[in-house]
């Protein structure tokens, strides 16, 4: 321990010594200075060119210059300067004499003359950076890598088309412009050749002079080479040949590379240790490592970074492997610097010139000395997995823009990566670094060219070296050679993640088909398809279950593995059916192919077993002996499925229907055929049926995913087909009999004896039967019924898509991604779902929430099938459900016949026989059987069912062949004669029709009646149409739906008679129903009182708030002063939601409280940039006008008792304090914090405001004094006060004792008005927003505590005013209820809370309230009147009056003049700031001077202001536009006023009021006791405020202002609204996508985050910008939100489309995006890529959310609501 800490501290002292020895040695800029001067760029080219070994001179140059300029010592944390200075060095005194030499003159005029003789190919190639916008044309693209770049994008034709938009990882470019890439429009209007294009076949370097060809190629291969050779440089110490610098100091580099093995924590864990750098430093080394690959950590002599070294690979040792780390020279480390700007140049370079690209391109890939593989090209793929990030990255892109955008090269270039492919990929697999960082990633470049992947097929045999490669690579096999997943381990599953690369490159070349094929490709083709089938072979039977009987198994096998083959596969396996169907000759060999490999993994099969022999129904088949219960079973079956896929395929050609002796069948006998795969589905059901529950989840999830929808195609589908290829080709009965045999239930059908046995076993084995025998019946089902996959039926592959739609939709109406997941995908990820969608289904927009919903035509109900196969258990019986509701209420019957089947193709034809085979009618006379006894466990409603719908299905087949029966010939399909045959042995029993028959009124098969009686009218409509076609046997058949019609027109009457039933059985059990809600209201009855009481005391509240308006129509309302009214005393009357007791609202009753939340708010913050001082420091006594932080109050309504209040708090205490010992915190609402959920409506809140009752009347029988005396007495009072504080200055202390009026006792203590519970509540509602508002520690004794309390009244009230101006709701009666009860307990609050405080400090806090508008000599440095909010002032004064009245024992005043007094004051105030800031500088039309009364007063007080002023005021001629300015400005501020004075004095409002419009002013005017020429005021106090105006305006903050010297707030403060979003996403993904981080030097934001409140992007969820905000470090939106939002925020995270609402650091939540796609869905996480468009109303919905403050009340309703929210590091994003 010891020893390590010594080596730490001496290490410090080194490095110290080591920078300050760095600093002063280098000086660069003197060093260089003189260099700069006498250098000259041209002087060294020309000397090059005569040169005699220009290699040799232009290393010597650089050997010279590198170590001279670049990495001269520690690169420090982002010293910028440094950089530059590096950058221009660079650039004139390496790259310029490079330029010179090629060019041959001066460079920037030569290359723009170059650019513009340029005849560019037609390539875009724009690369892409990441989280850049991508487009593909869903009409047009080729596959789904074409995609172009946004401008290119904008200006093609896919603009009008499908297309998908997505955000690039980075790398790759755009396609524009290449004929290959789109089946239409390749080119957009800005790449499209013109006439006078090049040809593409012409050499564009014979454009160039021959001179300057000859330089290119030897600059550009010398330059090429040295690149090549410094970045492939192994040796840290030494340089390449001709390199060695001239001087060599001993400074060498500790560099750090990336790997993805350790975490960012441990690397800045280590090198903190290491290299003792701070974590800030070590984090943006970190940073800078996993982004660039590798940085160097120190810099100095040999010895010195060793040690950092070792001690880095020690500490990391004990991890898996030690991070690499290597001690390089400065002049290696300089060198391979200037590699990476070489390359770069050398890019930028052949952007003028196809010509000199051409060049550099032949350069690259010229052979070298060692002949094959040696190319400069080469040699950096070779060294690839070598390279650090960085120059993997510079070279790669290099290769982008020169080798892939020349046509001739990119061939060429192509068939040295496919030469290499197998080297490549396998440097990749040992690599660890993500592929989009690997040469190999650029496969997705070159294969998806379908021409160039063809030809690297054909002559670089690609499929084949692809697939062995991979097979390769997967070398763990069981002794059958099969591969084993199961018993994977760490190790092998990460190489296993990297080999799957692979596949992807496998899908590129086959991704899209040839339309002509010739020998070659045939060959190659089968070639490849050879190595696919070996690939096959090692899957087919892998990874087998055993049924575990007895115990439970030990351990789960690893079996996902396996299935991510197989999914990956899927695609492959499809795009191969697809080739082999383009041709024929291809098709037949690859079933052959297909069939050996088959017979190979069936040899062995049935060794050594006797075959047993079965016999029913008097049918005999032999079959092995073999139990999937008990023997080994795989599902994975990919060359059986592959087979099966070829059949369909085959059954497609005319082959089939011709020459079917062509077809290569046979080899393999059908009963092999079927062996596996039926013992597959034989698995499935058996575990549905519960015999394998002790194999664990691991089966369970295999099954599940065997029939998910991404991989069934080639799973469950596949073996349905295999199924129905085998039936087709045997004898029905032979196959019926094999089925029964391998679900283990031949017997219970064969042989009446076991049957009885089994229904005396115990119910588990019975029920495990039944299910057996429902899956069977099922599987028959499937196996006759599933036609619509094309080739199997006669069928497009239209039908298949729109039948399943159709049985979705059947369901319930869903969204259109919600359809999109429930079908398959192909290759090119479409799912054919928009051609068909249209025609089935009826789309239903969404409103401002919810999603657009498709809802299927009614005339496609008729094809819905219930045994539909791709439907889950729980899909069917929804289904079920949901169609017979549907029958019901058109009025029809509920049965659900099976729908008309599209005819087998004649491949499958025999298959119908099926429905008609003995076996199958023994199996379903013995069900029928069954069914006659009601009761016993022996047989299930959904065994009959099943036996029903094939009965139904036969009976359609028979129908449609009559019908389609062109007479010619007999129809040989017969069910209806079969089932009037006797039942045979072992049933006993009459025909299967007696036995319907006998059925049909059974009682207890009420629910089959329907289908019984629809199958029943069935056969005697067939027996109908018999009679009628063998009598004449010409005779027109109606169509099917007719005759169904009429079975349907019969049942009329039936149907009548059930209708009526089910009314009277609806009745019953509605009255049941009734009976049994009475019952529990009874025994809830507590509850139920409770509920119905809520909604009277709700409404009672409502009716007491509401005004009266009839009354208001008559009298005139006056709601301040002495004339006003006050509302009638009425006793107010509340209930207590928790003990639902009434109690009146008195001042000495018990305390009633509503629940409330307060939180801080810059919602209507003019000025998001002010800092806010110290939360201790800080005097809250004077609003700003700019609003920057406000307190804000909002209530859910609910009263309780203070004191069951506060047992409820205590409860959830005590219960949050016992959870969070288990665990921590995992709650919505934050009990530290006094935070809790209101009882009633979960609503979140963190205190409670107490109720107070009303104020009484004015007392009219006292004077009103004026203005005057008013003021005088007040002054009076307050000099009384001064001297009573002791705190007068010494200059008035000597004046005389001031006159105290009369009555005006210092020393009186005022009586407080309030119980002591009262006053407690009181206590607690001021601390809470005390708390809250300065973010401090409760402090009873803070003098700030009442302004707080005042403050959130006030503000409160404005943000309320506010959002009734917005939406243009009336000033009064349009508030909700809890609104309305929130304001008026807050301001009844305000005005008693005075009670609670030290009556000097409020004393205190109105005198210098006061002395703002009204000088007082004893209050120094007052405010200037433009930094003060004056409905602030107005509510603080008022509300802090009443403790100044409360001495006055004379009797003689009223508060009540004293309020109209300050308001009549603070108007006049408020008038000359709206006149000081009025804009005037907008010019106004109407010049009309014939001004009223109004606009003459206007100026005149105007014109006051600029006597005072000068010509910081301009001058305005226009009285009627200044009017104008100030009656807008000023009528926020009265309508707030209106309100306060409402709540305060209860006064009714006047009916004006009550609506909104513009008779609006003179009402408010009126109510507030104001003239409506609102400048009388100041007219008739001329005298009095006359000399108070003076003191305003020469208060020097006024001059300052108006001159610039800081925000001038102007009025009306119009509403803050949420930024402008653009209308079309991309456009933000694309401002995201140039977004960089602002900490880490231009690099890219992984997650880019818009703030919607200010439009400030930030670098989210990242280590780069983490801040440390209080203490601890949180991410840059949560930071963010402490400056512009007050601790909340909301954002829009781009790269997710995915509001983000956060609140403090703890508590978040997502929200829908304001983002739609066109079927109305939102696409949270961009997953669909569907054209997304904004949403206005849904954006509008969201600033309502913020502008209400109801942001932190989502977040807790989500949070309630999703637990995983909670535990979400919201801290970080
Ligand atoms: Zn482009
Ligand atoms: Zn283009
Ligand atoms: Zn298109
Ligand atoms: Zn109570
Ligand atoms: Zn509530
Ligand atoms: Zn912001
Ligand atoms: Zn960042």
């Amino acid at each position: 321990m010891l020893s390590s800490s010594a080596s730490c501290s001496s290490s410090f002292t080194a490095e110290e010594g080591k920078m300050a020895a760095s600093e002063s040695d280098r000086d660069p800029t003197s060093a260089l200075c003189s260099e700069f001067l006498n250098f000259s760029a041209k002087d060294t080219a020309t000397w090059w060119l005569a040169a005699a070994d220009l290699q040799h001179e232009v290393y010597h140059h650089l050997a010279v210059y590198v170590p001279r300029i670049l990495c001269l010592g520690p690169s420090g944390v982002g010293s910028s300067r440094e950089e530059q200075r590096e950058e221009l060095a660079c650039q004139l005194l390496l790259l310029a004499p490079l330029e010179w030499f090629l060019l041959g003159e001066e460079p920037a005029a030569r290359l723009a003359q170059l650019q513009q003789n340029n005849q560019p190919s037609p390539l875009c190639g724009h690369v892409f950076k990441v989280g850049e916008p991508t487009y593909s044309c869903r009409e047009c693209a080729a596959d789904p890598t074409c995609v172009l770049c946004m401008q290119c994008f904008l200006g093609s034709v896919h603009k009008n088309h499908r297309y998908r938009m997505t955000t690039s990882g980075g790398g790759g470019f755009c396609d524009c412009g290449d004929t290959e890439a789109w089946k239409k429009g390749p080119y957009c209007q800005k790449h499209t050749p013109t006439d006078n294009s090049r040809d593409t076949e012409e050499d564009p370097v014979a454009q160039l002079p021959t001179d300057m060809v000859a330089r290119g190629y030897s600059i550009f291969s010398i330059i090429l080479k040295y690149a090549v050779e410094l970045l492939t440089w192994e040796q840290e110490d030494q340089l390449p040949e001709g390199l060695e610098p001239p001087e060599r100091g001993d400074t060498y580099y500790c560099m750090l590379f990336n790997d993805e093995v350790h975490t960012y924590e441990q690397v800045i864990y280590t090198l903190q240790k290491a290299v003792n750098c701070s974590q800030k430093e070590a984090i943006s080394f970190a940073t800078t490592v996993d982004r660039d690959g590798r940085k160097s950590v120190r810099y100095g002599d040999f010895q010195f970074c060793e040690q950092a070294k070792s001690v880095i690979v020690v500490s990391t040792a004990d991890l898996t492997r030690p991070l690499r780390v290597q001690v390089m020279h400065s002049s290696v480390v300089a060198h391979q610097c200037f590699a990476l700007k070489a390359l770069s140049w050398l890019g930028q370079i052949i952007q003028y010139s196809d010509g000199l690209r051409r060049i550099l391109c032949q350069v690259g890939l010229q052979k070298g000395p060692e002949g094959e593989n040696s190319s400069l090209v080469n040699r950096l793929m070779l060294n690839d997995s070598k390279m650090w990030k960085g120059a993997r990255n510079i070279y790669h892109q290099l290769l982008m823009n020169s080798l892939l955008m020349d046509l001739k090269y990119k061939k060429i270039f192509a068939i040295q990566f496919a030469k290499s492919y197998e080297r490549l990929q396998s440097d990749y697999v040992k690599d660890d670094h993500d592929r989009e960082f690997s040469i190999t990633d650029l496969s997705v470049q070159i294969f998806t060219v379908p021409s160039l992947a063809r030809m690297l097929m054909v002559e670089e045999n690609l499929m084949t070296t692809i697939i062995r490669t991979f097979v390769d690579h997967l070398r763990h096999r069981d002794l059958q050679g099969r591969f084993q997943f199961d018993r994977y381990t760490a190790q092998q599953a990460f190489k296993f993640g990297r080999v799957q690369s692979l596949i992807g490159d496998l899908k590129y070349v086959l991704i899209s088909h040839p339309t002509e094929w010739n020998d070659q490709l045939r060959l190659k083709f089968l070639g490849g398809l050879d190595a696919f089938l070996e690939l096959l072979k090692c899957m087919q039977g892998m990874d087998p279950v055993m049924r575990q009987v007895g115990q439970h198994i030990e351990m789960e096998p690893e079996w996902e593995a396996a299935f991510t083959l197989q999914m990956k596969l899927t695609h492959i396996i499809s795009m191969i059916q697809e080739w082999c169907s383009t041709d024929k000759r291809v098709l037949i060999e690859a079933y052959r192919k297909c069939l050996s490999a088959l017979s190979h993994c069936h040899s062995g099969l049935s060794d050594g077993e006797q075959p047993i022999s079965l016999s029913l129904a008097g049918h005999c088949v032999e079959t092995f002996r073999y139990q999937v219960s008990q023997d080994k079973v795989s599902i994975h079956l990919p060359v059986c499925r592959l087979l099966a896929g070829l059949h369909v395929l085959l059954s497609r050609t005319e082959v089939a229907s011709h020459f079917p002796e062509q077809l290569p069948l046979g080899e393999l006998s059908p009963p092999l055929l079927i062996e596996l795969p039926l013992r597959c589905l034989v698995l499935c059901a058996q575990v549905h049926a519960g015999m394998w529950r002790r194999n664990g989840f691991s089966l369970v999830n295999q099954i599940y995913y065997y029939h998910n929808v991404k991989c069934r195609v080639e799973m469950f589908d596949k073996d349905i087909i295999m199924l129905q290829a085998g039936a087709s080709m045997m004898d029905p009965n032979h196959f019926l009999m094999i089925v029964l045999s391998r679900f283990e239930l031949f017997h219970i059908f064969s042989s009446a004896d076991v049957r009885k046995r089994y229904r005396e076993a115990n119910k588990d084995v019975v029920q495990q039967n039944n299910t057996l025998i429902e899956e069977m019946l099922h599987l028959i089902i499937m196996v006759t019924g599933e036609r619509y996959v094309a080739g199997v039926g006669q069928v497009e592959p239209f039908d298949e898509v729109r039948r399943e739609i159709i049985h979705q939709l059947s369901i319930r109406p869903m969204a259109h991604s919600e359809l999109v997941k429930a079908l398959p995908e192909n290759g090119n990820k479409e799912t054919g779902l928009e051609r068909v969608i249209d025609s089935v289904a009826s789309f239903k927009k969404p409103g401002v929430t919810g999603r657009g919903l498709y809802e299927l035509r009614p005339e496609w109900n008729r094809y819905f099938n219930l045994y539909f196969y791709h439907y889950s258990r729980a899909d069917q019986s929804k289904a079920e459900e949901a169609q017979r509701k549907l029958r019901r209420q058109n009025g029809e019957d509920t049965a659900l016949p099976p729908p008309p089947p599209p005819p087998f193709c004649p491949l499958f034809a025999s298959l119908v026989n099926l429905l008609q085979c003995d076996v199958l009618l023994a199996v379903e006379g013995a069900v029928l059987q069954w069914a006659v006894e009601p009761s016993g466990g022996g047989w299930t409603e959904s065994m009959l069912q099943r036996v029903l719908h094939l009965v139904g299905m036969a009976l359609l087949e028979e129908q449609q062949q009559l019908e389609n029966n062109s007479g010619d010939e007999d129809v040989t399909f017969n069910y209806t004669s079969k089932i009037t045959r006797p039942g045979e042995a072992p049933s006993t029993s009459g025909s299967v029709l007696a036995l319907l028959e006998s059925l049909q009124n059974a009682p207890h098969l009420e629910v089959h009646k329907d289908i019984i009686t629809w199958i029943l009218k069935m056969v005697s409509n067939i027996k109908t149409m018999r009679e009628r076609t063998s009598s004449t046997s010409m005779v027109n058949i109606s169509p099917g739906q007719g005759l169904e019609e009429m079975v349907r027109d019969k049942d009329k009457a039936e149907r009548k008679r059930k209708a009526e039933m089910a009314r009277l059985r609806r009745e019953k059990i509605m009255a049941q129903m009734s009976e049994m809600q009475k019952h529990f209201i009874n025994e809830n009855k507590e509850l139920f009182q409770q509920t119905v009481e809520e909604l009277e005391a709700s409404t009672s509240a409502a009716a007491e708030n509401s005004p009266p308006s009839l009354e208001s129509t008559c009298v005139s309302q006056v709601c301040v002063g002495p004339k006003r009214v006050s509302g009638a005393e009425r006793r107010q009357l509340v209930t207590c939601i928790l003990c639902q007791e009434e109690q009146e609202v008195k001042g000495h009753g018990k305390a009633m409280v509503l629940a409330a939340f307060v939180q801080r708010s810059t919602v209507l913050s003019k000025n998001r940039h002010r800092n806010l001082p110290d939360p201790e420091h800080r005097d809250p006594l004077f609003m700003h006008p700019d609003l920057s932080l406000g307190i804000h109050t909002a209530s859910c309504g609910h009263i309780m008792h203070a004191t069951c209040w506060q047992r409820y708090f205590e409860a959830v205490q005590l219960k949050e304090q016992r959870r969070q010992q288990r665990l921590r915190g995992h709650t919505s609402y934050d009990v530290e914090n006094g935070e809790f959920l209101c009882p009633l409506c979960e609503c979140l809140s963190n205190t409670v405001i107490p109720l107070l009752p009303h104020v009484h009347s004015a007392d009219r029988s006292v004077d009103h004094p004026s203005l005057e005396v008013w003021l005088k007495t007040t002054n009076q009072q307050i000099a009384a006060l001064h001297s009573s504080h002791g705190n007068r200055s010494d200059s008035a202390a000597e004046e005389a004792e001031p006159a105290v009026p009369d009555g005006f006792r210092v020393d009186v203590i005022p009586q407080n008005p309030f119980s002591s519970s009262i006053s407690e509540m009181i206590t607690t509602f001021s601390m809470s927003t005390y708390k809250v508002g300065l973010k401090v520690n409760p402090n009873e004794q803070d003098h700030r505590v009442p302004v707080l309390s005042w403050s959130t009244c006030a503000f409160t009230i404005q943000s309320i005013e506010h959002l009734l101006m917005d939406e243009e709701k009336p000033l009064f009666g349009s508030l909700p209820c809890r609104q309305d009860n929130c304001l008026s307990s807050l301001t009844r609050f305000g005005s008693a809370c005075w009670t609670a405080a030290p009556l000097k400090t409020v004393h205190t806090h109105f005198i210098r309230l006061l002395a703002a508008l009204v000088s007082d000599s004893q209050v120094d440095a007052t405010l200037c009147i433009l930094d003060i909010d004056m409905f602030h002032l107005l509510v603080y004064s008022v509300l802090s009056y009443s403790s100044v009245h409360s001495l006055d024992q004379s009797g003689q005043s009223v508060v009540d003049s004293a309020h109209l007094h300050l308001l009549h004051l603070v108007t006049v105030a408020h008038l000359v700031q709206i006149l000081l800031t009025s804009n005037t500088e907008e010019v106004c039309m109407d010049q009309d001077t014939g001004g009223s009364q109004e606009e003459e007063l206007t100026c005149q007080l105007y014109n006051t202001l600029r006597k005072h002023l000068g010509s910081v005021l301009p001058e305005v001629s226009s009285g009627w536009q200044l009017w104008r300015c100030v009656k807008a400005g000023v009528l926020p501020f009265l309508r707030a006023t209106a309100l306060f004075f409402h709540y305060l004095n209860s006064t009714a409002p006047p009916a004006d009021l009550l609506v909104a419009g513009p008779s609006q002013w003179e009402a408010l005017c009126s109510y507030l006791s104001l003239p409506s020429n609102l400048l009388q005021l100041h007219l008739s106090h001329h005298t009095l405020l006359e000399p108070l105006i003076h003191r305003w305006c020469c208060h020097p903050g006024v001059r300052e202002t108006l001159q610039g010297g800081g925000v001038i707030i102007r009025f009306p403060r119009e509403s803050n609204r949420l930024i402008d979003l653009p209308e079309d996403y991309s456009v933000l993904i694309n401002q995201a996508s140039s977004f960089t981080c602002p900490r880490s030097g231009g690099d890219k934001s992984r997650a880019p985050t818009l703030c919607l409140v200010c439009g400030s992007m930030l670098c989210s969820q990242s280590y780069c910008c983490q801040t440390e905000v209080e203490g601890e470090d949180v991410g840059a939106c949560t930071a963010h939100t402490f400056t512009c939002g007050a601790g909340l925020g909301l954002f829009l995270r781009v790269r997710e489309s995915q509001v983000l609402f956060v609140a403090g650091k703890t508590k978040g939540c997502f929200y829908p995006p304001p983002y739609l796609d066109d079927y109305g869905e939102t696409d949270q996480g961009l997953k669909r890529g569907n054209p997304l468009h904004l949403c206005l109303e849904r954006y509008r919905k969201i600033e309502r959310l913020w502008r209400q403050h109801a942001i932190a009340e989502i977040i807790g309703h989500a949070q309630e609501a999703n637990q995983t929210l909670v535990a979400i590091d919201w801290q970080h994003l």
